[in-house]
Formats: structure tokens, sequence, C-alpha cells
């Protein structure tokens, strides 16, 4: 145990319940992608009285970066005394849109009952504030520390990471030998350690018809049952066949520890934007259907593809004048950081330290940044730690537990000191 660390984290108990009550009062919420300009740079001059060296980066160009949204993210350096390794902690600042049903003003940064409220307290400027006070306290029992901190507030993870950590990445910011080790604060609770996520392909499949009048459709083709016989093979052969692809990445919840294809929408014929009135009456010649599929480390993306093609050029060849054009939206590789890499092992101890018990290891059912750290920084000793329980994320009334915020500082201050100093003392 080690009680000065400890102890130096307890002593900034009201400070770490005041920093993420100061962050939830900034509205970053995105899209649009409010206020991030001001939340860095309160995050920034924070940073700079520690002694940090901070950076103001703009994603100009980046999707949604405008003059009046510009995605500003900050970053934060504190060299040590000696040369040595770098432990980065990447938070996001942006929330999504606080949405109805809150009994409390989601942007008060309201205290009570031993929680903060407000959205973004659990996903994840709880986190954020952890990390700060780990970085605190860990160099004031350590002044002489070797190596260096780094603490980023970045754009744009709710909607992909483009302006935010991928714009970094794409900058250098997450490779060595600038950066060694990132530990992502995200809320996946306290004593586990999520060390990746599944893979996702985006695809947009159109099928194409003949226009004709409604009322003698065999003179036309209609687009939209085409898209009626993808959609039954997806229910007699896919969906099936995914649903037994099991994987022996820990995803949780267990029901995502499969394959999984959600179909997003669907859409076809004449606009429905009729009313008052009446549709009118043609056969459609398209029919457009976007699907979301989540698949895991034991399949590889081509096979992932080729079993949706499969079943398309099938049905072109088996189908009259079916014919159809496939469009890739987005894809990114499942990751899983191993368990012995060096900030998985360090977080391990923190929390073995901190719980007396050994962590959970879990994987994301759904991406976030690691993926550009892994992707664009090849940097691969990646995890997302931090306090905060998954499932209260993007809900309304969203908290994060203060008890729980300063038990994760505790973790990350041991993984800072394992990391960089390589002992727990
Ligand atoms: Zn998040």
């Amino acid at each position: 145990m080690n009680e000065r660390l400890f102890k130096a984290v307890e002593d900034r108990v009201d400070d770490l319940v005041a920093l993420t009550a100061d962050l939830i009062r900034f509205p970053t919420v995105n899209p649009p992608g409010e206020a991030y300009r001001p939340c860095a740079e309160f995050l920034g001059a924070r940073l700079r009285k520690l002694g940090f060296e901070t950076e103001f980066i703009r994603a100009e160009g980046a999707p949604g970066d405008s003059d009046r949204y510009p995605r500003v993210n900050v970053v934060a350096r504190f060299d040590g005394r000696s040369p040595g390794a770098c432990v980065h902690f990447n938070s996001h600042i942006d929330v999504v849109e606080a949405g109805d049903g809150w009994t409390v003003d989601p942007f008060a940064g309201v205290v009570k009952d031993g929680r903060v409220y407000g959205r973004g307290a659990c996903d994840m400027k709880g986190g954020l504030a952890a990390s700060v006070i780990a970085a605190e306290a860990f160099m004031e029992v350590y002044p002489d520390f070797p190596g260096a901190i780094e603490i980023s507030g970045t754009a744009d993870e709710e909607s992909g990471g483009f302006g935010g950590v991928a714009h970094l990445a794409m900058l250098g910011y997450f490779s060595k030998p600038k950066v060694d080790h990132v530990i992502i604060p995200e809320p996946l609770n306290k004593d586990r350690i999520c060390l990746g996520h599944r893979g996702v392909w985006w695809a947009e499949i159109e099928t194409k018809g003949e226009i004709a009048h409604g009322s003698m459709p065999f003179l036309g083709d209609n687009a939209v049952r085409h898209m009626g016989a993808v959609l039954q093979a997806f229910e007699d052969e896919l969906f099936p066949a995914l649903d037994r692809k099991m994987t022996r990445m820990p995803v949780v919840p267990e029901g995502a520890r499969r394959s999984t294809m959600n179909i997003n929408s669907v859409h076809g014929g004449q606009t429905e934007d009729f009313r008052p009135g009446l549709p009118s009456p043609n056969v459609p010649d398209w029919c457009r259907l976007t699907i979301d599929r989540r698949f895991l480390l034991e399949e590889d993306i081509a096979t992932v593809k080729g079993e949706v093609t499969g079943i398309l050029e099938r049905l072109k060849r088996e189908r009259k004048k079916f014919d159809y054009e496939i469009r890739d939206l987005m894809e990114v590789l499942p990751l899983m950081t191993e368990r012995d890499a060096p900030v998985v092992k360090a977080v391990a101890k923190g929390i073995m330290e901190v719980f007396d018990r050994e962590p959970d290891y879990v994987i994301s059912p759904g991406t976030y940044d690691q993926k550009h750290v892994a992707r664009i920084g090849h940097l691969y000793d990646c995890i997302a730690y931090g306090p905060g329980i998954l499932d209260l994320a993007h809900r309304p009334d969203e908290w994060v537990g203060i008890a729980d915020m300063v038990e994760s500082a505790k973790v990350m201050a041991i993984g800072l000191n394992i990391l960089l100093r390589g002992t727990t003392d």
C-alpha cells in the first residue's frame, strides 16, 4: 500500500469534485461541437498552473470544424527531471446532447449524495478530472520522477474522433518516442480494464428498380421488393450464422460476445413527405439500406464483407432483374491489447492495491478513440480505464460517484508510479 500516494489523492477530494463540476459546466455538446475552445482553455490553464506546457491544436478541415464550431484540442505535457517513458491520459471533452428526462440541470455540475450530476459526468469528465488529480498527487509525492506525463482533452469522440484523437495521431501526438503508454479514462467502472473493442463495418446497400405507374406495377420493377429479398436472406441465413460466432474476447455485456449486425435504416421509393395529401402512385426505382456489422478478432474483414456480398451476388444470379450496389461507409478493425502489456500490468497492480482483488478484463462492444491510437499512431500499449458506470453514459441524470473517482485516481497514480518509476513504493 502506498500510503503517501493515497493520502495525496485524498487531500484533493474537494478539488476533484470542483474540477469535475467545472468541466460539466462547459456544455460541450457534439454535434455540433459547442464550447470546445473555452473547455480546452480551462483545462489547459489548470494544467499550466501545475507546470505543464500546453498546446492547443485546432483540427481545421475536420468534419464539423468551422469558425463557429472549431475543433479545439488541448495537449499538456510535463517533463520530469530525467528522461524516461511518457504516460498519456487522453479524455474526450465532448458530450452527447442532454435529451429529456432530467431532474437536475444537466450543465450545472450539481453535487449531491456523494455524486456529481450532469451530462458528461461519467462519460467522461469525471475520468478526466480523476486523471488530473492522479497526476498532481504523483508529482507532489515524487517530484524527481523520470519521464513525462501528458494529459489531453480532445474533441469529437462521440462522432468518431476525426477532429480529435485521429487528427492528433496524424500529427504524431500518439506515437513513439513521444508517448509510450496511453490510458483513456472512459467510464468502464473503477475495477475493470478495457483492452479494446470489436470491429466495425458500416455499409450502404442499394437495390435498383424501374419506375412505373403504381396501377401497373408489372410495367416497372420494384426496388423495395428486391430489398425485401435481401432482408429475407439476412433473416434466413446471415443472422443465424452471426449468432453462432462466439469470441474469446471478453466483451461486455455478454450478449455482445458474438458477431452482431444492426439494420440502421431502410429507405426507398418516393418521398414520404406528402402529408397532408396522398403519396405519388409510383413503383419505387431505388431502395437503400445501411448495415452496422460488429465483428470479432477471430473474423477478418474480407470474410465479413464476403458474407454480405455473397448473398447479394446469389440474388443477382437467381432473382429476375435484381441489381445492387454496395458502398463502404466505415471500417474499424477489432483491437485487443495483450494482458501482459506494460500499461495493463501497471493498472492491474493499481486495482489490486486499491481493491485487494484482480481486475476484470473487458472489451467494449463499440469503438472509442483507442482505434486511432493503434491504427494511426501505431501505439498498442493503450487501454481504457476510468471511474463511472458505463450504463449511465448518454442517459438522463448521468452521474459519477465521488468515492469512485477517488479510488480510480489512486489506481491511476499507482499506474503512473509503476510505468515511470518502476515501483509501487
Ligand atoms: Zn466516452
